[in-house]
C-alpha cells in the first residue's frame, strides 16, 4: 500500500497524459459523504477509479497521493478512508477520443466485474453519461491484476512498490 507523502513520491516514470486507473482499497465497509448531499455505503474491498488527463497527469496523481487534498472529485471522498493500492495507466499517450476511451475502459471493467453495488451508479462520471467511473472490483487482487493486464494497462511503480 502506498502511504508515502506526496513530496516523497516519484512519478517520473509516469506518462503526462492518457488514461489512468487507481486501484483503491477500502479495508472495512464505510458510509461516506460524497459531494454535498449524498451518503453512499461502500462495501469493503478494492475499487477501480478511471480517469483521464490531457496534460499534467503526474501532478494529478501526486495530488491523489497527497494527504492534504481539497475535496473536489468524487474519488477524494473515498480516499478519506481508502488507500491507493496501485496506479495503472494506458501504455501510449495518444489523445484521440480520450473521453470515449475513458468511458470504454470503465465499461470494460464493469463487464469483467459485473457485481456492481447500485449505489455506485453515476459516481465519477459528472461530465459524461455513462454508468460511472467507479467500479467495485471485489477482493481478489491477482484476478484484478490479470484483468487490468489483459486490458493492456500498465502498472506504474511508485517508489519501487
Ligand atoms: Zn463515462
Amino acid at each position: 500500500m502506498i502511504n508515502a507523502s506526496a513530496s516523497e513520491v516519484s512519478t517520473s516514470s509516469f506518462p503526462q497524459q492518457g488514461l489512468y486507473l487507481l486501484v483503491v482499497h477500502l479495508p472495512t465497509a464505510a458510509s461516506l459523504r460524497v459531494g454535498k448531499k449524498r451518503i453512499i455505503n461502500f462495501p469493503a474491498g478494492y475499487y477501480g477509479y478511471v480517469g483521464r488527463a490531457k496534460k499534467n497527469l503526474r501532478a494529478r496523481l501526486k495530488r491523489y497521493l497527497s494527504p492534504y487534498r481539497q475535496k473536489h472529485w468524487h474519488i477524494d471522498y473515498l480516499l478519506d478512508q481508502a488507500v491507493i493500492h496501485n496506479i495503472w495507466t494506458s501504455q501510449d499517450e495518444k489523445l484521440i477520443s480520450l473521453e470515449k476511451e475513458e468511458c470504454r475502459l470503465a465499461a470494460a471493467m464493469r463487464h469483467h466485474f459485473p457485481c456492481q453495488p447500485p449505489q455506485l451508479t453515476g459516481l465519477g462520471a459528472s461530465d459524461c453519461r455513462c454508468p460511472g467511473h467507479f467500479i467495485f472490483l471485489g477482493h481478489n487482487l491477482p484476478q484484478i491484476n490479470l484483468v487490468l493486464t489483459q486490458l493492456q494497462l500498465m502498472r506504474r511503480k511508485i517508489n519501487g512498490i
